[in-house]
């Protein structure tokens, strides 16, 4: 476990790094005015609506909302903790931070670290002898007769071990490690007689398997020709778990970000194929089902997902499971068919890259399309039995669709496929909905509750919106402004949540004694939604100075809204009272009406 770095320390990195050097690694920058523009790295675009203030340390997407400082920027396109963003910075700003993070002792590698690096080190030997060696001249060779072009190779830091017991063993132990850590990161294996040790992966065409952060945790091995096993993978070792692990994920990260959408295969091999025929954002499972651990991590960068498996029978139950956890999940899932019962890799062998991106790829179709023709595989439609056995499965997976034009889409389908009148379909279906629905109002309502307000967004904002927009982008600025403000609202509360848990954090903020700076009061907010109206406010905008008639309006506006909620709920208080023949109490609400008006 990484420690907690110091609040010093992370005041130092901030202050040693440009935010506008760390984004330019990764996005092309051009000056315009103060600030710098380019293509934004969280979602697709074409013109740029990506912006950088090298004088307040933040950026901002005007497009997708994204938002923060430079720890933010790396945590989010590297899918890395805030700690190790701030591990990475100092690297960059030189600011030693080992030494100074420990207390009192010199930290030692952890077990986990040295593993990974033991992987690290055999990936680039690997490589190395792949394409530099006459020793892997013929596994090269092997490989490009397989369309493995040089550039694949580097991409995939594909490599090649040679046909010998211990040349890893040796060439580990060579760089200080031992076997008992070597063995438990699957990399040797103990021999019968004791304390020897061999190589676990020989002559063997070598894949590297990364995590999510990009380590090199696991190999998978190929042999040359027709040797069995085909493939050797790692076992499942403390830094290698196959229900977390999903190959090439770190890097089609960024991929996955700007087309909004995954490619999920069934395995590595394809993932390298697809990649060659130009789909940048595939990534695959190690040979286990899918999880949850991999649903939640594709959902932190997506939730369009294209499931690419088998075309056998395994293949399409797997895509059926998968499809289920997934919109389950709140993923909208669709399916690539592979015709003539093949794997996307023999496809692309076969029919070429193109063929391949555009038809199948392209192609692809929603998952309940998919979920009719599974359910006809091994059915008779002929048969009056399973013809009924297939209409009532497909009813009762379009009623789980929440879209009503979806539902009716397939409903329309049906009807025309089987001759049968849409209006006796409609009402069937209708019977099953509301069984299913009994089930999960309560989801229902939750998801009612969402869609009224991404409505509410739609409208124009009201007056209150701008104001309290405003009044924080001069709160951000200047401290006792924001003191000011606090005193003029003791009584009244910002409207807007997301306002009102932004001052609640800068109050706080000042009050510890900072400084007003942006970029490190992003540091001081925990939650990410937060910190992009921060970046987003921070970017507005502003006069320099704001008067004290502007003051008074933006208070006024917020103010007024809140004795207009209050009134208004006073006066169905008041009617209440009046129905219950309660005189003393209407009276008495409407005293207090009169009063809340003369606070407007
Ligand atoms: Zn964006």
């Amino acid at each position: 476990m990484a420690e907690r770095i110091p609040e010093e320390i992370i005041n130092e990195i901030r202050k040693s790094v440009d935010i506008v050097d760390i984004i330019s690694e990764y996005v092309q920058l051009k000056k315009q005015g103060r600030n710098y523009f380019g293509i934004c790295p969280f979602h697709s675009e074409n013109t740029p609506s990506f912006s950088v203030s090298p004088e307040k340390q933040i950026f901002h997407c005007f497009g997708c909302h994204a938002g923060g400082n430079v720890f933010s920027f790396l945590m989010d396109i590297e899918g890395i903790s805030f700690q190790e963003a701030a591990i990475r910075l100092a690297e960059k700003a030189n600011i030693p931070l080992e030494l100074k993070t420990t207390s009192s002792h010199m930290r030692l590698p952890t077990e986990t670290e040295k593993m990974m690096r033991a992987h690290e080190l055999l990936r680039q030997f690997y490589h190395h002898i792949l394409v530099n060696t006459n020793k892997g001249q013929e596994a090269l060779e092997y490989l490009q007769q397989r369309n493995f072009t040089r550039e694949i190779i580097d991409y995939f830091q594909i490599g090649y071990c040679l046909d010998e017991w211990d040349t890893s063993l040796k060439f580990l132990k060579a760089k200080g490690f031992d076997e008992d850590i070597l063995e438990k990161a699957g990399l040797i294996i103990r021999g019968e007689k004791n304390n020897t040790y061999f190589d676990r992966f020989r002559g063997r065409i070598i894949f590297p398997i990364s995590d999510y952060k990009g380590n090199t945790v696991a190999f998978s091995g190929r042999v040359l020709g027709n040797g069995q096993p085909k493939y050797l993978n790692s076992p499942e070792t403390p830094i290698f778990q196959k229900s977390q692990t999903l190959f090439n994920f770190h890097n089609a990260r960024v991929a996955i970000r700007k087309k909004q959408s995954v490619v999920l295969f069934e395995g590595f091999a394809d993932c390298i194929a697809a990649f060659s025929a130009g789909i940048e954002n595939g990534i695959g499972t190690m040979g286990t089902a899918l999880t949850e651990e991999h649903i939640h991590l594709i959902k932190r960068n997506t939730d369009q997902v294209i499931l690419c498996f088998d075309a056998d029978m395994a293949g399409q139950n797997a895509t059926l499971k998968a499809g289920e956890m997934l919109s389950n999940a709140g993923c909208v899932v669709r399916v690539a068919i592979i015709p003539d019962g093949k794997d996307p890799d023999e496809y692309i062998i076969k029919n070429g890259a193109e063929l391949f991106k555009n038809v199948v790829i392209g192609g692809s179709i929603p998952f309940m399309s998919f979920k009719m023709r599974f359910f006809r595989i091994g059915k008779n439609l002929d048969n009056e039995g399973d013809r009924l056995a297939y209409i009532e499965k497909v009813l009762e997976e379009i009623s789980k669709l929440d879209n009503a034009v979806e539902r009716d889409i397939y409903l329309r389908q049906l009807a025309e496929e089987f001759s049968l009148s849409l209006d006796a379909l409609k009402q069937q279906q209708r019977k099953i909905f509301y069984s299913i629905r009994r089930e999960t109002t309560k989801d229902n309502a939750v998801k009612q509750q969402k869609l009224s307000l991404i409505k509410q967004d739609k409208k124009l904002p009201p007056a209150y919106y701008n104001a309290e927009r405003l009044l924080i982008a001069h709160m951000l600025r200047n401290a006792s402004f924001a003191m000011k403000v606090q005193d003029a609202l003791k009584q009244v509360p910002f409207h807007i949540d997301e306002h009102q848990a932004i001052v609640t954090y800068l109050y706080a903020f000042y009050e510890d004694g900072n400084a007003p700076d942006l970029s490190n009061f992003l540091n001081f907010i925990q939650d990410q939604h937060l910190k992009n109206i921060v970046a987003e406010i921070g970017m507005m905008t502003i006069s320099e100075e704001i008067s004290d008639k502007e003051f008074k309006d933006y208070i006024k506006q917020i103010s007024n809204y809140h004795y207009k909620l209050k009134i208004e709920e006073k006066i169905e208080e008041g009617k209440k009272a009046e129905r219950e023949k309660d005189f003393i109490k209407a009276a008495e609400i409407l005293k207090e009406i009169i009063a809340l008006k003369k606070s407007l």
